[in-house]
């Protein structure tokens, strides 16, 4: 019976069962290697701290150059008797794969390693080159993993076109793919009062009533307009608090906390300027810290949209919407050498979740159009 199954989804389940909690990949890494090798792929292993990366490559920096990019890490599977089997038993119900990861993102690692293997096999001599990127660090802090990699490989390795494997989808297999994300700006600004004894203000400043007209206007503050791929910037402020926190004080410092979701149209230093202006509007004495977690890319090549939408319209009989919504990926540390990135895969419904899962038959259809991606890319 399991034998039956498509190599996709066997290679899926394998995956799945390698039980690999950020930063541990537990072998999945190696799997794949011994995959891509056996069929003419050159390959670099490289461990930065405790995070394993894998890059696999075919063909020469004589054309056009097409990267995969995925992990190999899951998130926990949490309590696992909530589970309707097992988090890493992968086991096939109903059509359906259940395990952690199924959806982010192993079944679409399977679906691109076995696309970029099958391609090379069909054609060995093809100009450009294909290549896959793979790293266990992308669920935690993304530290030493495609942000320490990429630059790496840059340096020897050329590509124009990025395919993130992420699950990109909503409702059916081929409803969406990603052009871009926002950034993200973390921002901690100190406004500095006078501390003192709450029974006699006139020898303090209080920092929460001089800030408050401040807060007022930051909640009003139009950031950016936001361009036609993506909304106007959002600012949400996550925290408020004192410096001292009790009932007697008057603070000497009111910490606000807040992150910016941001589009192309701003930049860290643009975003940081409008909040000194309103400080500045205000009189307030300061200190601001930030700490820019992702700049915001924005992938416009046609070629790649095409070589893409085109692939999953003759598989899937479908028109794919392109669009930035959604968190960070590693897309984010592909993007700034010049790469278009554009991120597709399963159905992000159940990801993190418990019972995690993905039809088969998206899996065996993804398979398929990555590898007309390939084709569309590198044959045309
Ligand atoms: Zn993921």
């Amino acid at each position: 019976m399991v034998n039956n199954q498509p190599e996709v989804i066997l290679l899926s389940q394998e995956l799945i069962r390698r039980k690999s909690i950020t930063p541990d990949d537990n072998g999945c890494q190696q799997i794949i290697s011994q995959l891509l090798s056996n069929s003419g792929f050159e390959i670099l292993h490289q461990r930065i701290e405790n995070v394993d990366n894998f890059f696999a490559w075919h063909g020469e920096n004589n054309g056009v150059g097409l990267l995969f990019v995925g992990h190999t890490d899951v998130v926990p599977s949490g309590d696992e008797k909530l589970w309707e089997s097992p988090p890493f038993a992968a086991e096939l119900k109903k059509g359906e794969l259940i395990g952690r990861g199924a959806a982010d993102m192993k079944s679409s690692v399977a679906a691109f390693v076995l696309a970029a293997k099958n391609f090379v096999i069909q054609f060995p001599q093809h100009k450009g080159k294909l290549a896959v990127m793979l790293t266990s660090d992308e669920e935690g802090e993304a530290i030493n993993g495609i942000q320490k990699f990429m630059p790496i490989i840059a340096k020897e390795h050329h590509f124009d076109f990025c395919l993130v494997g992420e699950p990109s989808c909503s409702e059916t297999l081929g409803d969406i793919a990603r052009i871009g994300r926002r950034g993200s700006l973390h921002v901690q600004i100190i406004i500095h009062g006078k501390q003192g004894h709450v029974a006699y203000p006139e020898n303090a400043v209080n920092p929460v009533f001089i800030a408050a007209d401040f807060i007022s206007d930051l909640s009003k503050q139009n950031w950016d307009i936001g361009n036609e791929d993506f909304p106007p910037t959002s600012f949400q402020v996550s925290s408020v608090r004192t410096s001292t926190n009790v009932s007697n004080i008057i603070p000497g410092d009111l910490i606000i906390e807040a992150n910016f979701r941001y589009s192309p149209e701003s930049s860290e230093i643009s975003l940081v300027q409008q909040i000194r202006q309103l400080l500045e509007k205000h009189s307030l004495k300061n200190t601001i810290k930030t700490n820019l977690s992702g700049k915001p890319f924005h992938s416009t090549s046609k070629r790649l949209k095409n070589a893409l939408s085109d692939a999953i319209r003759e598989t899937v009989q479908k028109d794919v919407e392109f669009n930035t919504a959604g968190g960070t990926s590693d897309g984010r540390f592909i993007a700034p050498f010049g790469i278009n990135v554009v991120e597709f895969g399963l159905i992000n419904k159940t990801i993190h979740q418990i019972n995690e899962r993905v039809d088969v038959a998206d899996i065996i259809d993804l398979e398929k159009i990555y590898f007309k991606v390939i084709e569309n890319i590198l044959n045309k």
